[in-house]
Order: C-alpha cells, then structure tokens, then sequence
C-alpha cells in the first residue's frame, strides 16, 4: 500500500536539498505523495528575516513535480504553526487506511522535545526521520547512537533500534525510521545570505524560484 509523508519547514525560501531529499524519501518508502507545507509562524524560528508564507507558498508550487504539493493548511490558522494541528488535520481529512508518515530532518528532530505536544506525535504517526550533514555525524552510526540516546532521553525509553529496518521500534507508540538520503549541503540560511550579498543562487533553488525571489525582491 502506498504512502503519503507529510513535510513540515519553514521553506524560507525552499530549495534543491528540500527538493533531493524528499525524492529520496519517496522513492526509499514508497510514497504515492509528499505534502510540502509551509508554516505561517514558526514557533521556533524568529521571524526576522522571514518571508511572507504567501510568497513561501508561492515558491514551493512553482517547484513543485510529480507526487509533490504545497499545502496551505498552516497558512490561515491563527497563531504558531504547530506540527501537532497538522498531523490532526490531515488524520481527519484523509482515509483512516492511508498511511501517513511525519518527514522530519535529524535537526530538526534532535529539538522535537521542544514542539508542543510532542508526546502525542509518536502516539499519532510514524516519522522518517532524514540524515543531514552536520560536522562530526557523517558516520552512519553515529546518527543511530545520537537518535537513539535522544529518543531514549526526551521521548520513551521502550525505544528499540531493528537494524534490517534501520528502524526504532516501540509496543505501543508509531516507530521511527531513519532515511539515509543524498548529502545536499545547502540551507536557507546560506541562500538568504547569498541574495543579500548579491551571490548568485543558481545551483541551490530551481529557476524559477530564482526568478520568483529576484522578481518579488526577497531577502535583500
Ligand atoms: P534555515 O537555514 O532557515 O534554518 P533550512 O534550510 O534548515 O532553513 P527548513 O525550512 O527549516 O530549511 O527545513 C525544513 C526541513 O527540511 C527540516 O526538517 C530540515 O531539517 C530539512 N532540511 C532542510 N535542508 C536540508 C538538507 N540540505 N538536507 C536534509 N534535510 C534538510
């Protein structure tokens, strides 16, 4: 049965690392779609900085290819975008036999502790969890060793790691898997920077996200 991932980010703006790892999420797990779906207000990101979620829209439905949507589900609700209301909504709206997986980056998971209603995520729905370059956890056994020490931490101690399903397994709470993907180093950040400094981005956005946020005059 197929799949769809649900994949949450500030997307400010998006660009080829979201892309190449949400192709290598789709095709590793099967998946029919991936659900892009920027928040309106970050509740751990300042705002500073950041583009209106109309143009982060925006930007994502140009780039968008086959078994990809933009979703505007955290567009117009009132307040900080929580993962947990999304997850709700899309359990709601979709068919209880769907499967539904939360795709998260290993940074941003290594902070889950912090999103509010946390617990409740692992109760509701399975993550894949993407590996991402940072210094010093390039070997792939360092990001189970870090995972699982997080997991055994913040999350529940009942946690184990199945490692021909590269996997961690729980009786009763959603597993969550752990998805090599192709290195891409290349973040918002850098891009933002880059605009500002008049550095071209070329190779880091499509091109029409290039011309989107050259057109609009974002990140000057
Ligand atoms: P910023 O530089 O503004 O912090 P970002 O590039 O990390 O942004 P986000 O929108 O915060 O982008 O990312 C959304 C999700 O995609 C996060 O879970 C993040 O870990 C993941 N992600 C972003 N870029 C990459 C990448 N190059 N490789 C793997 N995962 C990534």
């Amino acid at each position: 049965m197929k799949g769809i991932g649900l994949f949450g980010g500030t997307f400010n703006p998006l660009h080829n690392g979201h892309l190449k790892v949400a192709q290598d999420v789709k095709a590793g797990f099967n998946l029919e779609s991936i659900y892009f779906i920027p928040s309106s207000v970050p509740p751990h990101k300042g705002t500073e900085g950041l583009a209106d979620v109309k143009d982060r829209f925006q930007i994502i439905q140009t780039a968008m290819g086959k078994g990809f949507t933009a979703s505007d589900v955290e567009i117009d609700r009132q307040g900080p975008s929580y993962s947990i209301d999304t997850v709700r909504y899309f359990k709601d709206k979709l068919p209880a036999s769907t499967l539904c997986y939360l795709i998260v980056g290993m940074d941003a998971f290594l902070e889950i502790d912090t999103w509010r209603s946390f617990k409740t995520l692992f109760d509701l729905i399975p993550m894949i969890v993407m590996t991402r370059p940072v210094k010093g956890t390039q070997i792939t056994t360092r990001f189970i060793e870090e995972l699982e020490k997080y997991i055994h931490a913040h999350v529940d101690s009942a946690y184990d790691f199945v490692e021909h399903k590269s996997c961690f397994i729980h009786p009763a709470k959603q597993s969550v898997y752990l998805c090599y993907v192709t290195p891409v180093d290349i973040s918002s950040t850098q891009i933002r920077n880059y605009v500002r400094q008049g550095v071209s981005i070329k190779h880091m956005v499509p091109d029409a996200v290039e011309k989107y946020i050259h057109k609009k005059g974002l990140y000057l």
